[in-house]
């Protein structure tokens, strides 16, 4: 059956990169399908039930910050907030929330549900319809066509989802839920590479079977910050978290039972995240390390569910039992769900543009888990730019890309598309070279206006953020002005033992102001030496991203270059010289010979165009 209706946009997969997307698109007026396997598991969290962490937390910030729903989500359902990284500096501190799993679910099926721009269909998209190399629908499994101007693909880790237990191997998209099938097929078919990721998850206990007594308890932050910059007021009754550790026991146990592990004994082809290792490759790549942390985390206020955090594993049930009843205060557990492994299909990201649409069709886009990343926040990120793109596209406006100098999500996109990855892609604060720049505080400065200017932000929101900054300007000028004996409270105040909190002054209005904002003020003040060589090193980074590369350029006439270099430049097809450097692989040789042809295709067509014009 064919529907006539045509929408603005067609979103399939409503997890986390989805739901972004549909919400944005929707909010700005535009008519969306959101389409998903089950509608009750919408921005389901598969994995640990928790928003931010390091880097992440700020992801979450900036995705808040351009008017996205997830900061908002974590703060109406945090049972508890730490910031993560406070003995360090400024620009590694991460927020960090553990979310009830199951009422962020319900808060962004209701988000999602009262939005009256979105069309929910429960559906499986099998197949991308398209016409003269522009996507302009979807098949369904329902035997359904729907027709829109721009598709948006954000299925997470269910295209031919496989999920495997010690010996046994099932299909699904997640536990419980089944594969997405079909659709990789139809992309493949249509030209693009796919290829095999795996990621995993470790089992759940019930929690009164736990002896916590004799674990490290872990409790939330005493005065815990919102995620969003929208949030007025926390009133958050927090829960703990609890630390135990692996043992020369368990590590044992996992030894002796490797053959059964299906990622050691062949049978996972997938590859998997190096950084977020299960239990077996820890303890095959660090056998010399006595014990491992394990963070008990409950999965809400009103489930017995722990979450066994560091445990990830796919070795046989029984195996699962065995090693965790070695672990001190889990002698006694009840496993409530197993830990598994799952490979399914996703999409190298090199196949994309900056604004995630694809090379290969126009007006289709894929977000999140499909372009080979792993977290919600990575995956929200991109859902949101989806949005923000699709929004760009029906505006019939250039695409809104982010630099990696003004945002995480900026480092986040330009890596995938940039540089690709061989492994699932999370993000790390190492990732980015200016992160003094990108610090959680200051995403509203840095991102807002983007926000505001789509609509997403509203004019009170926006225009409370410009007086809180000007707020800061106006006390950091006081502080420059104001000298005690003879030293200006601003040198004084980059001393390391001293704080915005033991001012010798405290006529500067500053108690006025709360915690946050005089920490804001702290760091620009400590650090404002770093920040101002760092914004030297973004005029650099600006002037090589301003040296555009024709998006006509024919990479085959270039010269002096070798064919391998040539093959990844025709791939990734930079945008930029910038870009270019960033591509793996390319030498300042490279460089050279690519500023030469460059200028050599300009000069050919600047001529050409001349003499056409002096034939008319
Ligand atoms: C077992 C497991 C362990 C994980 N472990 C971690 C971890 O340790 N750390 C971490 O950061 N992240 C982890 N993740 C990843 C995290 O869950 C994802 O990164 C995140 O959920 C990706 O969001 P997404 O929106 O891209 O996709 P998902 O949240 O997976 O959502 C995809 C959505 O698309 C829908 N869908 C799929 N195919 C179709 C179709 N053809 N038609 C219609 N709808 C479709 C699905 O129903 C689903 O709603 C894990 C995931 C799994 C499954």
């Amino acid at each position: 059956m064919t529907r006539d209706r045509k929408y603005d946009a067609i979103v399939i997969g409503a997890g986390h990169a989805g739901t972004e997307a549909a919400l944005a698109i929707a909010r700005t007026g535009y008519q969306v399908l959101f389409m998903t396997m089950n509608r009750d598991m919408i921005c389901q969290m598969s994995c640990n039930p928790a928003i931010g962490g390091l880097a992440k937390g700020q992801i979450v910030r900036e995705i808040d910050a351009l008017g996205g729903e997830m900061g908002l989500a974590t703060d109406q359902t945090a049972i508890q907030y730490r910031m993560l990284n406070r003995s360090k500096g400024p620009a590694v501190w991460a927020p960090r929330a553990q979310a009830d799993k199951k009422q962020y679910r319900l808060y962004m099926t209701k988000a999602v549900e009262s939005e009256p721009n979105i069309d929910l269909k429960e559906d499986q998209a099998v197949a991308l319809i398209v016409k003269d190399g522009k996507a302009i629908g979807v098949r369904t499994a329902a035997e359904h066509e729907y027709f829109g101007q721009t598709v948006v693909v954000t299925t997470g880790t269910f295209m031919r989802g496989l999920i495997h237990v010690g010996e046994e191997k099932f299909v699904g998209g997640r536990r419980g839920e089944p594969p997405s099938i079909g659709l990789s097929d139809s992309l493949r078919e249509l030209g693009f590479e796919v290829v095999r990721f795996k990621t995993g998850t470790p089992c759940r206990l019930r929690d009164r079977s736990i002896d916590f007594s004799v674990c490290e308890e872990q409790k939330g932050d005493l005065e815990p910050e919102p995620f969003s910059f929208r949030t007025k007021r926390l009133e958050v009754d927090q829960m703990s978290c609890w630390l135990t550790y692996t043992n020369a026991k368990t590590h044992d146990i996992i030894r002796k039972n490797l053959h059964l592990s299906p990622l050691y004994a062949g049978r996972i082809k997938g590859i998997g995240p190096r950084y977020c290792p299960s239990i077996e490759d820890k303890v095959v790549k660090f056998a010399d390390k006595e014990r491992h942390q394990i963070y008990l985390e409950p999965e809400g206020r009103d489930t017995n569910e722990i979450y066994v955090n560091g445990l990830s594993t796919s070795l046989p049930k029984e195996v699962q039992v065995d090693f965790i009843h070695t672990i001190p205060g889990l002698e006694r557990a009840e496993i409530i769900r197993f830990g598994y492994a799952i490979e399914y299909d996703c999409m190298p990201p090199t196949q994309l543009k900056h604004s995630l649409e694809t090379k290969r069709i126009e007006n289709l886009l894929f977000a999140g888990q499909v372009n080979c990343t792993s977290g919600y926040e990575e995956a929200a990120a991109q859902g949101l730019m989806a949005g923000l793109n699709v929004i760009r596209k029906l505006k019939g406006q250039k695409p809104f890309v982010l630099d990696r100098c003004e945002a995480y999500i900026g480092v986040l996109i330009d890596d995938l598309v940039t540089r690709g990855t061989n492994e699932p892609y999370r993000m790390f604060t190492s990732r980015a070279e200016f992160r003094l720049l990108l610090r959680q505080d200051n995403a509203d400065k840095r991102l807002m206006k983007f926000g505001y200017e789509t609509r997403l932000i509203d004019k009170g929101t926006y225009s409370e953020m410009v007086k809180k900054y000007e707020n800061v300007e106006q006390v950091i000028t006081a502080l420059k002005n104001t000298r005690v004996s003879n030293i200006p409270l601003d040198k004084w105040l980059r001393r390391t033992n001293e704080s915005i909190n033991t001012l010798p002054r405290t006529d500067l209005q500053l108690a006025n102001h709360d915690y946050a904002l005089k920490r804001t003020i702290e760091w620009d003040v400590k650090y404002e030496g770093y920040v101002l060589r760092q914004l030297a090193e973004v005029e650099r980074f600006k002037r090589m991203e301003k040296r555009r590369i024709p998006c006509s350029i024919d990479y085959s006439l270039m010269k002096g270059i070798s064919r391998e270099a040539l093959e990844k430049l025709d791939k990734v097809r930079p945008i930029s010289i910038g870009q270019a450097c960033r591509i793996p692989g390319i030498t300042s040789c490279d460089i050279s010979a690519l500023l030469i042809e460059v200028e050599r295709q300009s000069r050919v067509s600047r001529e050409t165009s001349t003499a056409l014009r002096s034939c008319q």
